[in-house]
């Protein structure tokens, strides 16, 4: 693997912390006290081509690879986790396994409108009873004339309160177990598909976060994503994409700690002299690089198995696991750095810190990426 970035990287990389510092860092901290998700920011992240990075231009996407698409996210993630949770869920929940499992049809009718931002897609997996075992849906999906009707519950949604596509997993044979889950291309524009907000989240206050009743939901036919039965699959290899997505993104957070830090730490001052100039401070700061270049490395390990087309779903939840648990200590530990200050949100390290600990939950928790990993290891599968 070649560590050094391509000239078009570099570019890419550039503009993207070029749009972060201008365009998502100034309002971060008022969007969060607010409680607003911000549809016209979403609007200039999508005119960026992030939302649909990795789809391929003729659909509307940019067309990259997942290296170049990590280095984007981890810019917008250290700017702000909420905002760069719509990028993971709109590219890699929704558009990487609309391109993988969907038709040539269904891939023309909804990759343009995702990647331009005109549609937003949510990726409703989780619900009140089934989490970490994702196969065990409760929600009902029963054959009808020309399609299904999905009744059940899901929770937790990102950006299902907006969405105006939804991946909707269901069960279709509860005998079948998780071979009779399947995946269906929801129209959120029907009376029975009913999202409402979740309020008094800990953080990312500043992303749209759903609970959703569906009742008597239709699918036609033809919006069955995969096969009837594959659901499952598609469910994992979303998370394939998205965890890598959580994973660029902590990097960012870990490395806004870790330059917030820097900055504190240099300009405070007691018992005379710059705080930066204590070796426990110092010890705090060299603690958070090390973990920031580690996350990297495994995040950018991650994307390069991905762009050469090898098996990397350990490498993947590696990554993730690494990267988001990294991600929470820095934030903790940039608190620590800036003292009483950093308890306050006029630092960026309090919104950070809130904001970031819900990554060791969402697209598996820590436990679930170590039984994935340990499944490797051992032969074991530990989740069945
Ligand atoms: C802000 C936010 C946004 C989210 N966005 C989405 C979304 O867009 N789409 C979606 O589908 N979901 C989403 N989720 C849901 C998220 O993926 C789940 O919360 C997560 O998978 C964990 O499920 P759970 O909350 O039911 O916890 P549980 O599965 O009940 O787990 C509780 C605890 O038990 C542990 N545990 C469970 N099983 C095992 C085991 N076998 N071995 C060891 N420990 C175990 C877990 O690690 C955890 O510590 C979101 C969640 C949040 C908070």
């Amino acid at each position: 693997m070649d560590f050094s970035l391509t000239d078009e990287q570099e570019l890419i990389r550039a503009t993207a912390r070029e749009f972060t510092d201008r365009e998502v860092i100034p309002g971060a901290q008022r969007r969060s006290r607010d409680h607003h998700f911000d549809l016209e920011l979403v609007r200039k992240i999508a005119d960026q081509g992030y939302l649909g990075a990795i789809v391929p231009r003729k659909y509307g996407g940019a067309g990259l690879d997942y290296r170049t698409y990590g280095l984007l996210v981890e810019e917008v993630g250290r700017g702000d986790s909420a905002m760069r949770t719509v990028i993971s869920v709109q590219t890699s929940l929704v558009c990487s396994v609309l391109l993988k499992f969907g038709t040539e049809e269904q891939k023309r009718k909804h990759l343009p409108a995702l990647c331009s931002g005109e549609l937003l897609g949510c990726f409703a997996l989780t619900e009140p009873d089934t989490g970490s075992d994702a196969a065990n849906q409760k929600t009902r999906a029963t054959k009808v004339d020309g399609g299904w009707k999905i009744n059940g519950a899901k929770m937790w949604i990102s950006l299902g309160n907006h969405a105006g596509l939804a991946l909707v997993f269901a069960q279709t044979d509860p005998d079948l177990q998780h071979k009779g889950v399947a995946c269906f291309l929801v129209d959120t524009d029907q009376d029975g598909f009913r999202p409402s907000p979740i309020e008094h989240k800990m953080g990312l206050n500043a992303s749209d976060t759903a609970e959703i009743a569906l009742d008597d939901v239709f699918a036609p036919d033809d919006a069955v994503l995969g096969e009837v039965g594959q659901g499952f699959r598609v469910a994992m290899t979303a998370l394939d994409s998205g965890r890598f997505s959580v994973a660029s993104g902590c990097v960012g957070v870990c490395r806004a700690c870790l330059e917030e830090s820097v900055k504190y730490s240099t300009q405070r001052e007691q018992f005379g002299r710059p705080i930066a100039s204590f070796q426990l401070v110092q010890a705090m700061i060299a603690e958070m690089r090390v973990r920031t270049d580690a996350a990297r490395l495994l995040v950018w390990r991650a994307g390069w198995m991905k762009d050469e087309g090898l098996p990397n779903t350990t490498e993947t939840s590696i990554a993730k696991l690494y990267a988001s648990e990294a991600a929470v200590w820095c934030a903790n530990e940039a608190i620590q750095v800036h003292g009483g200050a950093g308890y306050a949100d006029d630092h960026p390290v309090e919104r950070h810190f809130r904001d970031v600990r819900v990554t060791t939950l969402y697209e598996g928790t820590s436990q679930i990426q170590k039984l994935i990993i340990g499944r490797a290891e051992t032969g074991i599968n530990a989740l069945t």
